[in-house]
């Protein structure tokens, strides 16, 4: 009888420690905002953006150079997370996200420009290639602030701004992003590339080459 006792105890045990295994927990919340403040400060973030960024700059480059008599070429960029970082915001928040404070802090227009993506943005232009952002920024509540914020850090030059109006064409960012670009090739343009820091800002097709930029602070589908 002990035996068996001792037999059922460990299979219980066995089996606890398997489910466990199977079936982790969720990572400590804490735990993980201070590992994104951490990859954020120590640096690593802007290393990973630099990285992707030149990248993006070879090929622009490359693409330049080929380009063939009358193509309008064009870059589409995203902003938030792409061109102009919300670290202070979202740090000062804890990482949570509150409409009303968002509003707020768009209008501030605070946002800092990430720098090896303003060396795209600047090559770009410099090579004559069209810069158009495309951003889940709506209109008209974020659209003076993000003028204002894209001046004040060197981006103010651009063929064109598309933001999300009201509630928006698809329900995922991933689809209307999608459908402008098709509407851009539409008009003429050859998207020669796509730079985002979501999946949701490249999915779908409609660019030449796709580069993603690092996010580890939130996800937009
Ligand atoms: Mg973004």
């Amino acid at each position: 009888m002990q035996r068996l006792g001792l037999r059922i105890g460990f299979a219980l045990v066995v089996g606890w420690v398997t489910a466990v295994v199977a079936d982790p927990p969720p990572l400590n919340l804490s735990v993980a905002k201070a590992a994104v403040r951490d990859y954020h400060d120590s640096g690593r973030y802007e290393a990973d953006v630099a990285r992707v960024s030149g990248w993006a700059l070879e090929w622009i480059e490359e693409r330049a150079a080929a380009a063939q008599p009358g193509e309008r070429l064009a870059v589409v960029l995203d902003i938030d997370e792409t061109v102009l970082s919300n670290y202070a915001h979202m740090n000062e928040q804890d990482f949570g996200y509150v409409r009303d404070v968002w509003i707020e802090w768009i209008a501030r227009a605070e946002g800092t420009a990430i720098k090896p993506m303003k060396a795209v943005y600047d090559r770009a232009r410099e090579l004559g290639i069209a810069i158009i952002f495309l951003t889940s920024r709506v209109d008209p509540d974020e659209k003076p602030g993000t003028l204002v914020n894209l001046e004040r850090e060197g981006m103010g030059e651009y063929e064109r701004l598309i933001f999300k109006m009201g509630e928006g064409i698809a329900p995922t960012a991933a689809e209307r992003k999608r459908i402008r670009r098709a509407e851009l090739e539409q008009e003429g343009w050859t998207i020669i590339a796509s730079i985002g820091d979501q999946g949701s800002d490249l999915a779908g097709g409609h660019a030449e080459r796709i580069f993603k930029l690092p996010n580890p602070f939130y996800g937009i589908p």
